[in-house]
């Protein structure tokens, strides 16, 4: 055919979906020329990589199975499932529940219905290391984490779900390959990704620029002045791609984080000159502001931002979370993981963390997403 890969996008709107939107058709992408399908729940958008020949848009509810039998099962081209798609719950034994769901709907239909398939990249998280939110930091293995580490006791959806991709897989007898991605916070690009520490932190200076107000620093000491680890949605995307066609790469997790350490008090400076205001760091227990307080009933506010400067309209909830910087900032435990292992099997990818940074705040500026 014309195509060497077909590639199923699960996620597609994501902050690592879009990324791999991007990447995948680009002519000189490792294991093609790839034709791309792109599952989200909701419709396209504005902002998302537009339809082009290589890229055809499905949507589809993993949740529902119906939906899934319906919509996935005609895709009998696929070779390689890009799995970058989850939902949020209020308890982990919740998020088990329907994320194991949603993963089990995708591979009882494509297992059985595409007979090419070759390989499955299951993304997953620090949080293997670090625990799911609800016990987070509780009983860590000592950093640097290593993909060798073991499983931490308490609830974790990240442990199903691998669960799940191998008990399915067994099902093919070998056939199909697979790989796990660990990747810590996601530096990319989504107006939709339910956690976006860049477009949370650029609404955030937004609103202060809009306000006259200080960008006070939400985190803990540990994060503003020790050193952390990001990973670069390029990067991620670029590691799953190696990870697909490349045969060393199979049956293995892998983290993937971007290769370098940084100080979030110098990212701090950074955020502040690209929105104009001035800013606050560490200012001691007593003093310390959580997003989710500060930023309460802002809606009202950045409707006002969008009108001013005639962005692409969104609703804050759409665009920020709030819980989700008071999380990554306010980590108690300083944390990196080591990318040995991708660099022993031959991935020699990086980002600059501080380039990474700019880059992703220019993009949300580019696309009008904020001023
Ligand atoms: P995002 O939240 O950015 O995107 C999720 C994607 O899945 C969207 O395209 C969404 O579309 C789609 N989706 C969600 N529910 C459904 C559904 N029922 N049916 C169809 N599509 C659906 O995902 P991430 O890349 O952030 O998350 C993937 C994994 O990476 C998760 O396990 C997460 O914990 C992990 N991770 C994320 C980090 C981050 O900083 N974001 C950091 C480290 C790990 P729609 O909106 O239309 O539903």
């Amino acid at each position: 055919g014309k195509y060497e890969s077909v590639g199923l996008v699960v996620g597609v709107t994501g902050i690592v979906g879009n990324s791999l939107a991007e990447i995948l058709p680009l002519h000189d992408t490792p294991g093609g020329p790839w034709k791309v399908y792109g599952v989200s729940r909701r419709p396209l958008c504005s902002w998302s990589p537009s339809p082009v020949p290589a890229f055809e848009h499905i949507q589809c509810d993993i949740s529902d199975p119906d939906d899934t039998l319906e919509k996935l099962a005609p895709l009998t081209d696929v070779t390689h499932i890009f799995y970058v798609s989850w939902a949020a719950r209020p308890t982990e034994a919740e998020n088990c529940a329907v994320n194991s769901a949603m993963l089990r709907n995708v591979l009882s239909v494509v297992l059985p219905n595409a007979p090419n398939l070759q390989h499955v990249c299951l993304q997953t998280g620090r949080k293997h290391y670090f625990g799911a939110f609800e016990f987070l930091g509780k009983e860590i293995p000592e950093p640097p984490f290593t993909e060798d580490m073991a499983r931490l006791n308490s609830p974790n959806f990240y442990y199903d779900l691998e669960d799940i991709l191998f008990d399915e897989l067994s099902k093919r007898d070998g056939a199909v390959s697979w790989s796990v991605h660990r990747p810590t916070t996601i530096f990319g690009f989504s107006p939709y990704s339910l956690m976006n520490i860049i477009g949370t932190l650029c609404v955030y200076a937004a609103i202060c620029k809009h306000e006259g107000s200080l960008l006070r620093w939400p985190g803990s000491r540990i994060t503003w002045e020790g050193f952390s680890d990001i990973s670069d949605a390029d990067l991620i995307a670029e590691h799953q791609i190696w990870a697909s066609v490349d045969p060393y790469a199979k049956n293995e997790a892998f983290n993937c984080s971007n290769g370098d350490v940084f100080k979030w008090k110098q990212l701090w400076q950074i955020l502040a000159e690209q929105f104009g205001v001035d800013y606050a760091g560490y200012e001691g227990e007593e003093n310390r502001v959580k997003l989710e307080d500060v930023m309460k009933g802002k809606e009202g506010v950045w409707e006002e931002i969008v009108a001013k400067y005639d962005l692409v309209p969104t609703k804050l909830d759409e665009v920020a979370a709030w819980w989700f910087a008071d999380v990554v900032l306010g980590v108690e435990i300083e944390h990196l993981d080591s990318m040995n292992k991708s660099k022993e099997h031959g991935f020699l990818g990086f980002r600059n963390t501080v380039a990474s940074f700019n880059s992703w705040i220019d993009k949300m500026k580019a696309y009008k997403i904020v001023p």
